[in-house]
């Protein structure tokens, strides 16, 4: 099986001939269809992001094809059309019974590995560990049952993969994490893949007014195109005088979808009394912002974290699903370019460059 393999952080990924272990217990064979080139893969490429396990493959955003199952697999079979989760579920722990799975108790983090502990890629006999316990740009990869969604058969494939990373973690954001409501003032503080998805959450919602923040023009037009109503150039204008002159009492609801600790400070800074920070980006590892307590306390701010839109991944996959099939999400226009499994370096380039809002590699 085929799969870029990152050895080494700052150095390039290489595509290699890996051994595919079959599933085990609870676990999926995939055959991938499409894999997004996502930001916080480029961190552990990059080096921003410590403590990464290697040699790695990368990708937490795709889709595909079931081929086999392991024993005690109840809810797929192969054939089954599948959006890969990132952030299996044990369906038992005290966070997937109160209905918060994202944060479920009995995953193994940031170790690249199966729920069960280990990794079912190899090389040359030596473990090769799975990004997001998935790997989604192996073109074939094994999965927790919990990890693989099903969805319908006539969504097509290769925009379904976006669902599982950045569609999810902006569009959730909005309308699970926050719950926004219809009239609310929005800000959303870098508009790249997971921020236009913010953005397109708000305009699911009605937010008003929806304002996008980046220092990028091609950007900002980008986020137009997609709900905003309102665009700052962070360049050319303080934002935060920005946003407030737009609001006039600030932002109900900011939301800092870059891991830039200033634009964290600042989604902070622009909030209306009452309002709610959500932070989303992820800076380098060990990175503060400074909070100001005092209007925090006086002006009962909140400021809240979320992770993965508060995904309850067997509900949202599908209601997204349903939502881009009825006309109301946008998939399509998030796609700026397509790459080869060859081309997996490229598609890290332009990422880090800015010139894509999606790159999406096709098996
Ligand atoms: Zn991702
Ligand atoms: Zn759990």
């Amino acid at each position: 099986m085929k799969a870029p393999v990152l050895f080494q952080q700052r150095a390039p990924i290489r595509v290699e001939e890996l051994e595919v272990e079959p599933p085990r217990e609870g676990e999926v064979s995939v055959r991938m269809v499409a894999s997004g080139v996502c930001h916080s893969c480029l961190h552990a490429a990059d080096g921003s992001w410590q403590g990464i396990p290697l040699p790695i493959v990368l990708g937490d955003e795709g889709s595909g094809i079931v081929e086999t199952i392991g024993p005690g697999v109840r809810h797929l079979k192969p054939g089954d059309h599948v959006v890969l989760s990132w952030a299996p579920t044990c369906g038992r722990c005290h966070y997937c019974v109160i209905g918060r799975p994202n944060l479920c108790e009995n995953r193994q983090p940031g170790k690249g590995v199966l729920p069960e502990g280990t990794t079912r890629l190899s090389l040359g006999g030596k473990p090769v560990y799975q990004y997001g316990h998935v790997a989604t740009y192996a073109s074939r990869t094994v999965v927790a049952e919990s990890s693989a969604i099903p969805i319908r058969p006539d969504m097509p494939l290769d925009r379904a993969a976006l669902i599982g990373c950045s569609v999810m973690t902006g569009v959730g954001a909005v309308i699970n994490t926050a719950a926004v409501p219809p009239g609310a003032g929005m800000a959303v503080f870098g508009v790249g893949g997971v921020g236009l998805n913010v953005v397109q959450g708000g305009a699911l919602v009605t937010a008003h007014p929806l304002i996008a923040v980046d220092m990028r023009a091609e950007r900002l037009e980008h986020a137009r195109a997609l709900g905003a109503t309102h665009v700052v150039d962070a360049s050319r204008q303080d934002p935060v005088a920005a946003i407030r002159s737009i609001t006039r009492r600030g932002a109900d609801y900011s939301f800092a979808a870059v891991g830039d600790v200033r634009a964290m400070a600042q989604a902070i800074d622009c909030l209306a009394p009452g309002g709610t920070a959500v932070m989303i980006g992820v800076p380098p590892t060990g990175a503060t912002v400074p909070l100001a307590i005092q209007p925090m306390v006086s002006q009962e701010r909140v400021v809240r974290g979320s992770i993965y839109g508060s995904a309850r991944t067997r509900e949202d996959f599908p209601r997204l699903v349903e939502l881009y099939l009825a006309g109301k999400l946008r998939l399509d226009d998030l796609i700026t370019r397509r790459y080869s499994i060859d081309e997996a370096n490229e598609g890290f380039q332009d990422l880090a460059a800015g010139a894509v809002a999606r790159g999406l590699i096709v098996f």
